[in-house]
């Protein structure tokens, strides 16, 4: 693995990674064993998907609240509101809240299978920003000693001990949201988010560092004062890359995917996506990103090689006891 000498890319930059509730016995046990070595290296948050419609609420809830037993670090649940009544999203928040999770990345979520956008699926919920202003709401009236963190803005009161912070973050599309009618929406509606009460966007993949700078640039310049953090995943087959491709609605990076495809061995392959995913990180450090955060894929192994490749792991990495 070729490490990068780029001094941006080194010392303590933050990073966090996102993980899946597991469908398996066998993969519950590995998902344990893998959130032991990603908590080992001291990341801001780990991260836990939300499968569409909740499908996913009892399975999601059981990792973070691991995570929360296990580790000293955040667990952040991503929540979606498609589809959902009002009264629903409100039992379904103070229900993560009484789990002892106070970090969100609010989503609306995908439409149901079979449905298209523009059809009645959206429930009481038009959109995520509405999601954040709800969870700010259950969280004030269970918790009104919390107190939001705000990056770049004064706490309007001083934070006094005791007072815990809550983050909400929301996401965010570099290359514009597949339902997107113009890049000037998604800056509006990351604009949204914020005026609801989100303070923190993480990115969609994506695959060039000048989609995220000139994004995160755009944002900024639009008023967006929240970190964006940029979303990277190592792409270590070409069959990973298909279906994040068909996931994501991202276009085909041609370049990753002809190296990928015409590599003949598994190792070659990952050695390529990971090195991809180092290049990535680097660039967009150096090109201002606030940290990083790493689609795990459920494994700890890769994420950890591009993170000491970067040199953002200030101790080496060791198996917990
Ligand atoms: P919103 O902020 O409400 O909308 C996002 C964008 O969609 C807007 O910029 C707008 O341009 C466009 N848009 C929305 N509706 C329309 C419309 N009717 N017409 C035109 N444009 C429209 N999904 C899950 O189910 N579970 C997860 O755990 C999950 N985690 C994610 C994590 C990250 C970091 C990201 C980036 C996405 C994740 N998603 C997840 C996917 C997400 O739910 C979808 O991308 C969804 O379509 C949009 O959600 P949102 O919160 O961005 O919605």
């Amino acid at each position: 693995m070729q490490k990068t000498s780029d001094p941006a890319c080194s010392g303590r930059i933050p990073f966090s990674f996102e993980l899946y509730p597991p469908k398996t016995d066998a993969d519950a046990s590995a998902l344990s064993t893998t959130i032991e070595h990603l908590a080992a290296v001291g990341p801001d948050f780990l991260s836990v998907t939300y499968g569409a419609n909740g499908s996913s609420r009892r399975s999601s809830l059981d990792v973070l609240s691991r995570i929360l037993r296990t580790t000293n670090v955040e667990a952040m649940a991503h929540l979606t509101c498609v589809g959902s009544t009002h009264d629903e999203a409100n039992r379904l928040i103070r229900e993560f809240l009484d789990a002892g999770v106070h970090s969100f990345l609010a989503l609306r979520g995908d439409p149901p299978a079979g449905t298209k956008e523009g059809e009645a699926f959206l429930g009481d919920f038009g959109s995520a920003a509405e999601l954040v202003q709800l969870i700010h709401r259950v969280q004030a009236e269970k918790s009104p000693y919390r107190e939001s963190i705000i990056p770049g803005i004064p706490a309007a009161r001083a934070v006094t001990p005791g007072r815990e912070k809550v983050r909400i973050a929301v996401a965010a599309f570099p290359n514009g949201h597949p339902r997107s009618r113009s890049s000037a929406q998604d800056i509006d509606t990351l604009l949204a988010k914020q005026a609801a009460g989100a303070n923190l966007g993480i990115t969609q993949l994506f695959f060039h560092a000048d989609h995220y700078l000139s994004f995160a640039q755009r944002a900024r310049e639009a008023g967006v004062l929240f970190p964006i953090l940029p979303g990277i995943m190592p792409v270590t087959s070409p069959a990973r890359l298909r279906r994040i491709i068909e996931l994501s609605g991202e276009q085909l990076p041609s370049d990753l995917s002809i190296r990928l495809e015409v590599e003949p061995t598994k190792e070659g392959q990952r050695e390529i996506g990971i090195q991809h995913a180092v290049d990535l990180a680097g660039r967009v450090i150096a090109g201002g990103a606030p940290g990083l955060h790493l689609y795990a894929f459920n494994e700890h192994e890769t994420v950890l090689e591009v993170l000491a490749a970067c040199g953002l792991l200030t101790s080496p990495v060791a198996a917990p006891a």
